[in-house]
């Protein structure tokens, strides 16, 4: 069994697989997602729709076949996105005049349909969503977090100027650190891409990065600020009020699936999968134990908790299989289930069972009268706990020190040493391309964003030693 000191990924393999939350197909780098796995995105879209809506934005859908033609008319994405495409190439045994790529993201598709459904002022601004699936055929795939297809939300607005579309893109960035932090229990960094990791296409990428336990990064979620050039690439013209054609401004926003394997990866331990009580597809588990089949007292009093939990609105499963306890106990653990409850004819006699909470070591007895508040509560606390932890886990991790390359070098070697993980580093930058290009070709770190609240400002840039114009996180990153 690998741990998650050894070998992180392969503990990330084998625990989701455990899990029963995915499995694998023929088709290379595509995986079925299983109930498990699906229902912790279902949780993720519930929120993510319950913000957009309130935000004025609906949901729409559009066709997973985009025309070569459509990817053409803007330079910078077709070179970004052609590498990964694929291809549909014929049907009905007939060549195609046209080849259609699989959508890798929408901006083309959709840029094609708003020219024709704005032309006035009036219509503006546009505010729908989409959640598909895409397409990006990856060369080295890793489930949740980089495969060939995924599913994902893409928002697509169309503004009458620039400082209303900026206003999306930051709205709608700050929606996915709440929900990020809120629902999943994942701290994350906001704050600006450089140029070299900017969407293809954008104006600016904003996005929020994460750190995983075995401290790379994870951006878990992107918003663009897209100017007019996919306006003016697709011809997204309105009369204005005073009657001249002008083109919108454009922004997309997008977070994925990968924020599965995030959860996975933040929270995990080596038993198996932790999951922040407000996305785990069963919050409560209940679980009969000692000589329980003889006394039917036992199977009574946990149908009553069953439906006195269920009434709550709590996720609650009952497990009377014939498995062992410690079986069941593994089993669920493994599963990241947040509460178990275990109930034998002792606890009974006594009015009490025992509560067992996923990430605290001890287990503890409640008496059954206050027991449905208490499993309420350990949620709640559950909830906060974990993000309180991530956060502490990510500080302790954050390297404030390091300041030239020779000292990330350092740090580098003495991590290894230690074996302990690299974490990220906030360092200056000069704004210099070939700064970033140079740290990335010998240290595998990263420009992960420049963020808006830095716990620090950095006066030199870590490459060159001039003057700093940005303070940038960085760090490997999947
Ligand atoms: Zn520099």
């Amino acid at each position: 069994m690998s741990t998650q000191q050894n070998d992180f990924t392969k503990w990330y393999i084998d625990t989701i697989q455990k899990a029963d939350l995915m499995d694998y197909t023929p088709v290379r780098g595509c995986i079925a997602f299983k109930p498990d796995g699906y229902e912790i995105w279902e949780h993720i879209q519930d929120e993510m729709n319950k913000r957009f809506k309130e935000t004025g934005h609906r949901n729409a859908y559009f066709p997973m076949l985009i025309p070569e033609s459509f990817f053409e008319k803007e330079k910078d994405h077709i070179e970004g996105f052609a590498p990964e495409l694929p291809w549909v190439t014929e049907a009905a045994g007939e060549k195609l005049e046209e080849r259609l790529a699989l959508r890798p993201t929408s901006e083309t598709m959709i840029g094609h349909l708003y020219s024709n459904w704005i032309k006035s002022y009036r219509d503006l601004p546009v505010l729908i969503n989409q959640w598909a699936n895409v397409f990006r055929w990856e060369k080295k795939t890793l489930p949740f977090i980089r495969t060939s297809e995924f599913l994902w939300q893409e928002g697509h607005t169309a503004h009458v100027d620039e400082e209303e579309a900026r206003k999306e893109t930051m709205q709608m960035l700050n929606i996915y650190k709440e929900v990020i932090e809120e629902l999943l229990a994942i701290p994350v960094y906001d704050g600006e891409k450089t140029p070299s990791e900017r969407f293809a296409g954008a104006v600016d990428t904003f996005s929020v990065e994460a750190m995983m336990k075995d401290g790379k990064a994870v951006q878990a979620g992107t918003s663009h600020y897209l100017g007019t050039k996919f306006a003016e690439a697709f011809d997204i013209k309105y009369l204005n009020k005073e009657n001249k054609h002008q083109h919108a401004h454009t922004t997309s926003w997008g977070t994925s699936t990968r924020l599965i394997g995030s959860v996975i990866m933040v929270h995990g331990d080596e038993q198996g999968l932790v999951l922040p009580p407000r996305v785990a597809p069963t919050q409560v588990v209940l679980i009969p134990v000692g000589p329980w089949k003889k006394n039917p007292a036992i199977m009574e009093k946990l149908d009553e908790l069953y439906a006195a939990l269920k009434a709550k609105g709590i996720r609650v499963r009952l497990d009377d299989s014939d498995q062992s306890p410690g079986y069941k106990f593994n089993e669920w653990e493994l599963k990241g289930v947040p509460v178990r409850v275990d109930l034998g004819p002792r606890d009974l006699e006594n009015n009490q069972a025992l509560i067992k909470v996923r990430d605290l070591a001890d287990k503890e007895s409640v008496e059954l009268a206050v027991i449905v508040e208490r499993i309420e509560e350990e949620l709640k606390t559950m909830q906060t706990r974990l993000l309180e932890t991530a956060r502490a886990f990510r500080d302790q991790n954050s390297h404030l020190n390091v300041n030239s390359l020779e000292e990330l070098k350092q740090h580098l070697a003495d991590s290894t040493e230690k074996g302990s993980i690299p974490g990220w580093v906030l360092a200056g930058w000069c704004g210099d391309d070939a700064c970033e290009e140079n740290v990335k070709e010998e240290t595998k770190f990263t420009t992960r964003n420049i963020p808006f609240n830095p716990p620090a400002e950095k006066a030199t840039c870590i490459n060159c030693g001039k003057e700093s114009k940005h303070t940038v996180w960085f760090a490997r990153s999947y």
